[in-house]
């Protein structure tokens, strides 16, 4: 049988939740044991004192860590050796992680230790000078640096003992579906793939909703875009994606309004129809990327009027815009970051582009905007009639990002 290994995972953020860091334990929790089930069936989830430890066999732990850095609300987990809760032991694991550590190319070490079971014989003091000891006299060559160590071995004695070292940072954030649902407006672009996996960082559960425009957009920018929302999902524990046949409304709009108004407008008809999906949905906002001035349409008037059909309905959602403020050098780190950037630049080509007036409205006159938009005679989804209506109602949904369970389930 192949040897077992153990992952310590420390949640980030939510320890510092108080009262709610209960709740968002659970979720956590319970979004790990999703993925797990999925990705890497017979791995077992423990958790105790606000640590959770994965056991895994040896083969999956590719999978999992896989897994781990996609998991929203971890600070962090590590590979450990668990042994017997005696000093040697102990040192004898400190030896063996040393050795490796060396072997790794790390030039220097210190030991960190921490002690809950106070019956051990040796207090974390005197364990890091043991273990330093230890480590040392195994492994030649390879000094004690305290001040600017290469690598940190960590020893924790708790209900067992634990040795690790080479801790991978975690994503942070809170754990996603711990802070309601929103409805992401997702293009084939690579600012809205980054803005959904930054809300779904901050906890958000998410759907999104894609207009395309065929035959003019093709059926490559709409496989691009799922595979987005692929990715995108699978930081926010999975995602359906609305896809939404918008041909007649950009038509429409070309017919019957000045050239230089076209986006605008059609940032109006996307937000209103996507106001309409949240309802539906249960959403209670809706999230894009736009970056302020990054391009014409996303001067703060230009925001301001692609918004205001939503603000003008009953019981409007906030549009929250998680890159208002951020640059597209570093939107661009972030996509590669998340992950979404190779596919975001695959050239195909969405809606907007093909339709976009040379000389686009730079600051639109919410009035003027306004009465453009009533002119187009959309029609009011509610009432079952009109164009908006009909996109709607011929939506594809697909469920994307899901962590679907596989295989055999034995562990939990
Ligand atoms: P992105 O890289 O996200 O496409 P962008 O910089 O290209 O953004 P725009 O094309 O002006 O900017 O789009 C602004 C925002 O409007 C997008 O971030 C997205 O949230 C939404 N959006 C644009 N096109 C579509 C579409 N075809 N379907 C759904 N949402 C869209
Ligand atoms: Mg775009």
């Amino acid at each position: 049988m192949s040897e077992r290994l153990l992952y310590l995972v420390k949640p980030g953020e939510l320890t510092l939740k108080g009262g709610n860091r209960e709740s968002f334990m659970r979720i956590l929790k319970r979004n790990l044991v999703t993925m797990l089930r999925s990705g890497a069936p017979g791995s077992q989830l423990r958790s105790t004192a606000g640590r959770l430890y994965v056991s895994c066999a040896e083969e999956r732990a590719a999978r999992v860590e896989e897994l781990l850095s996609r998991l929203m609300g971890i600070a962090g987990w590590a590979l450990a050796r668990t042994c017997e809760k005696t000093p040697e032991a102990v040192l004898a694991a400190c030896a063996e992680e040393g050795k490796r550590l060396k072997q790794s190319g790390a030039g220097s070490f210190k030991v960190e230790a921490r002690r809950t079971d106070k019956s051990f014989p040796l207090d974390s003091y005197g364990i890091r000078c043991a273990a330093g000891d230890a480590v040392r006299a195994a492994v030649p060559g390879f000094p004690v640096d305290v001040q600017n160590p290469g690598e940190v071995i960590s020893v924790e004695i708790r209900e067992k003992a634990y040795v690790y070292s080479l801790g991978k940072k975690g994503r942070r954030g809170l754990p996603a579906g711990s802070a309601g649902r929103g409805l992401l407006l997702l293009s084939g672009g690579i600012d809205s793939p980054v803005a959904g996996c930054m809300m779904a960082g901050r906890g958000m559960g998410l759907d999104a909703v894609y207009f395309h425009t065929p035959p003019y957009t093709s059926g490559e920018a709409l496989d691009k875009t799922v595979r987005l929302a692929e990715i995108a999902g699978s930081y926010a524990m999975g995602m359906r994606l609305y896809i939404v046949n918008f041909t007649g409304v950009q038509r429409r709009i070309k017919e019957k309004s000045p050239p230089e108004w076209n986006t605008v407008l059609l940032r109006m008809a996307m937000m209103e129809a996507a106001f309409f999906i949240a309802r539906r949905t249960g959403a209670k906002c809706l999230v894009t990327g736009e970056s302020l001035s990054q391009v014409a349409s996303q001067t703060v008037e230009n925001l301001n009027c692609g918004e205001s059909p939503v603000r003008n309905h009953k019981n409007p959602v906030p549009v929250l815009r998680p890159l208002i403020g951020i640059d597209k050098e570093e939107i661009i780190l972030r996509a590669k970051n998340f992950g979404t950037y190779e596919t975001s630049i695959l050239p195909f080509a969405d809606c907007c582009v093909l339709f976009s007036p040379v000389h686009p409205v730079l600051r639109g006159d919410p009035r003027e905007a306004g009465s453009l938009y009533e002119a187009l005679e959309l029609g009011d989804p509610g009432s079952g009639t009109g164009l908006l209506h009909e996109a709607l109602a011929g939506a594809e949904v697909k469920k994307c990002g899901y962590y679907e369970r596989t295989g055999n389930s034995e562990g939990y």
